[in-house]
Formats: C-alpha cells, sequence, structure tokens
C-alpha cells in the first residue's frame, strides 16, 4: 500500500515535470510541502516527532520509486536518511523538538556539509573551525558540493572544535541557515542532475548555542563513520533502482525501434546484452535486499555498505553507458531520460566514498591483522 502511495505521487507529482525542473536547475519548494503531505518524508523517524513511525524500507520504497522516474536530483533520502537521523539519535531534545516535525511536513529541508574545497575523501584535513565562546559556537570556514545546499534551512557542519587533535578534535554541529554569517555561494554547474543544488557554503563567524552540537564535542569524526554505512546503503538503493529503471527503458525503446526490417530487439546483439544486464542487475538486486535485512537486525556495518556501495555504482555506469548505445543516437539527447541517467549515474562513483575509498574500507578488513 506505501508503495502504491509513493509510485502515485511520484507519477502525478514528480515525473510529468522532472524534465523542466532540470532545464530551470531547481526542485520547487512546493514538492517537499506535497512529499511531506503526502507522508513520504522522514518515513522511519517516530511519529512523536512528526515521522512516519516506519522503519528503513518505507524509505527504500520513496528512494526506489523515485529513481523508476529517473528523478534523481530529488534528494528526499539525504534529507529523511542522512540529515534527519543525525538529529534523531544525536540530537538535544530542544533540536528535534525544533526541527524534526518540520523536516517531516517538508517546511524545513536538511544539508550536510562536510565536504571542503582541500578536504574531501580526507574529512580529517578540513578546516573549518567552531570556536565556543561561552554559552555559545563561533563558525568560520567554508564548505563545497553540498547538496541541498541553496534550499536548506539547516545544515549539519563538519568543524574542528580543536583543530590540534585530528578526528577527536571534529564535532558536528547544527547550523541554521538564517543565522548572521552564513551565506550561501554559488550553485555548480554539474554535467547531470542539474535539478540538484549542489551548492557552495561559507561561514563567517556564525553564532549558533552549544546545544546545536549532536552528541558532544569531539565526536563528530566517529558519528560521521557511524552513519556513513546508513548513507552509503541508501546510495546502494538508488544504484539499483537506476539499473533497473535504464534496462526497463531500454526494452521498451529497443522494441519499439526498426531498423533494416525487424525491431532492434530482434538482434541477437540486442538480447545478449539485455540478457547480461539483467542477469547482472538480479544478482546485485539480491545483495542490496539483503544488506537492507542486515540492516534492519543491526548487523550491517561499514565494509558491507563500502562492498554494496561500490558493485552497485559501477554496475550503474555501465548499465547506463550499455542502455545508452542501444537507443542510438536518441540516446545522447537529454530530452531521452536515459541521456540524463548516464550523465546522473557518474556521481555516484565519487560522492559519499569514492570507489577507491570503498577500496580503502574494504581491504583494511581484510588486512587488519
Ligand atoms: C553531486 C555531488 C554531491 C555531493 N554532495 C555532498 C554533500 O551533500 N555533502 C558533502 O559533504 N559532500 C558532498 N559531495 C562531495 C563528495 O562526498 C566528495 O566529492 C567525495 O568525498 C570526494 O572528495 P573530493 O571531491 O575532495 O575528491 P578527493 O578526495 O580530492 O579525491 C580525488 C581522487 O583521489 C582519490 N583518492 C583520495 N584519497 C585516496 C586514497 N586514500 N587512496 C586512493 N585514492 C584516493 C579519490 O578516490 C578520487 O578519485 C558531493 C559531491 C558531488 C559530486
Amino acid at each position: 500500500m506505501f508503495r502504491e502511495t509513493a509510485r502515485r505521487f511520484v507519477e502525478r507529482e514528480i515525473a510529468p515535470h522532472y524534465y523542466q525542473w532540470e532545464q530551470d536547475a531547481r526542485v520547487p519548494r512546493e514538492v517537499w510541502l506535497k512529499a511531506g503531505e503526502a507522508g513520504l518524508l522522514l518515513c522511519d523517524v517516530p511519529e512523536e516527532y512528526g515521522g512516519m513511525g516506519g522503519d528503513f524500507r518505507h524509505s527504500v520504497i520513496v528512494m526506489e520509486e523515485l529513481g523508476r522516474a529517473g528523478a534523481t536530483g530529488v534528494f528526499f533520502s539525504l534529507h529523511s536518511d542522512i540529515v534527519a537521523p543525525y538529529i534523531l539519535k544525536y540530537g538535544s531534545e530542544q533540536l528535534k523538538r525544533a526541527w524534526l516535525n518540520r523536516m517531516a511536513t517538508g517546511e524545513a529541508i536538511g544539508a550536510i556539509a562536510m565536504t571542503e574545497p582541500s578536504a574531501g575523501s580526507d574529512l580529517q584535513a578540513i578546516r573549518t573551525t567552531a570556536v565556543r565562546e561561552g554559552d555559545e559556537y563561533v563558525i568560520s570556514g567554508q564548505k563545497v558540493f553540498i547538496s541541498n545546499g541553496q534550499t536548506a534551512d539547516l545544515v549539519i557542519v563538519a568543524c574542528k572544535t580543536d583543530p590540534k587533535q585530528g578526528a577527536k578534535g571534529m564535532s558536528l554541529i547544527v547550523v541554521e541557515t538564517d543565522r548572521p554569517g552564513f551565506r550561501r555561494g554559488r550553485q555548480l554547474k554539474k554535467i547531470g542532475m542539474h535539478s540538484q543544488d549542489t551548492s557552495e557554503l561559507f561561514f563567517d563567524q556564525v553564532r549558533v548555542p552549544v546545544s546545536n552540537i549532536l552528541a558532544t564535542e569531539g565526536q563528530g569524526f566517529a558519528l560521521l563513520m557511524n552513519e556513513l554505512a546508513q548513507e552509503r546503503l541508501t546510495q546502494a538503493v538508488k544504484a539499483i533502482a537506476a539499473c533497473e529503471a535504464a534496462l526497463a527503458w531500454t526494452i521498451d525503446y529497443v522494441t519499439q525501434r526498426h531498423a533494416f526490417g525487424k525491431p532492434i530487439a530482434a538482434f541477437q546483439n540486442t538480447q545478449f546484452k539485455i540478457a547480461e544486464m539483467k542477469a547482472r542487475i538480479v544478482a546485485q538486486r539480491v545483495l542490496v535486499d539483503r544488506c537492507i535485512e542486515l540492516h534492519l537486525e543491526r548487523k550491517f556495518d561499514s565494509v558491507d555498505a563500502a562492498m554494496a556501495k561500490m558493485t552497485t555504482t559501477e554496475l550503474q555506469c555501465e548499465v547506463v553507458d550499455e542502455c545508452l548505445q542501444l537507443h542510438g543516437g536518441y540516446g545522447y539527447m537529454t530530452e531521452f531520460p536515459i541521456a540524463r541517467a548516464y550523465a546522473d549515474a557518474r556521481y555516484t562513483k565519487i560522492a559519499g566514498g569514492s570507489i577507491e575509498v570503498m577500496k580503502t574500507i574494504i581491504a583494511r578488513s581484510l588486512f587488519a591483522r
């Protein structure tokens, strides 16, 4: 029943408008409000904080239905499954009451800012500082590539509370975007996902109360390591949904398009390519479903997440390439979803931890001794 609700919502409120949003380089705020009203945001947050009181599988359904429509720039999952859990698990009661309800209705949009111009994979090298002055932190620094950056009402900011200490000197602090000293920079031009407002953010002595810190001072890096497993699982879920969508569009296309007097689907090459992709996608689908089960049982760890994220995003890039090829010249035209899916796919091997970082995590677990 929930999938049906999500599917109808995406078919009615997102799919018909999505191409225009790509041209406009924005996802309108109204769609966030409508999604909130339909119960599609903060699915696994308890009802007492305004959420749906479901579990991670409800979030998965929302991601899958957005993926089915190729609506990759609508970042509900970042908001619901990455930002909200930090506040729910590590925020003060005051922070939870202030934000979760409004995030569930779509009135407030969340973002998380870790990456800086000179530090991405190497998060310990960030330079943004939070200096404690009485009951406040004073935050100064710069972030880049921040998803939902132009629309966010709150940003979880990774900063150094003790720059002399490496990982132990890092904290996560919630910054409301109406605070003096906060400034949004450019919405960055990307090769794909044009509707997503990936941006630069600037913090010039932004003062926030100390109660805005998540967990306690110095725990930021540990929190990130804990929560990145779920973030990477969301990426795997989105990657497999993107593969399934690309294959479905391609089967439709090759069935209708003719060359040399027969449908493209009648060529053995087409059938073999599609058969190969189908088998590989099903194998990864089984892995992702198993990862979701492990996550629900609280047995899913960072190494599982690295393996799932790496293999699914690599498959996504290969599948969209093969599917584009089967579309011929039309596959290169952005009015065709496969062309956009091709450009959109490329970032998945970089963001949220690159493929190389995933390999490092997996290798470290094997050679730890
Ligand atoms: C569309 C998009 C959205 C994003 N959204 C967000 C967001 O919302 N919030 C946020 O904080 N960040 C976001 N990011 C940033 C993203 O997480 C970083 O780009 C990513 O972590 C890589 O960091 P970097 O770009 O600094 O690359 P670098 O760290 O400079 O890496 C460059 C290359 O070196 C490789 N490399 C680095 N270290 C090693 C190593 N130890 N061994 C082997 N190879 C290595 C990398 O794999 C990569 O190939 C987003 C990025 C994109 C593209």
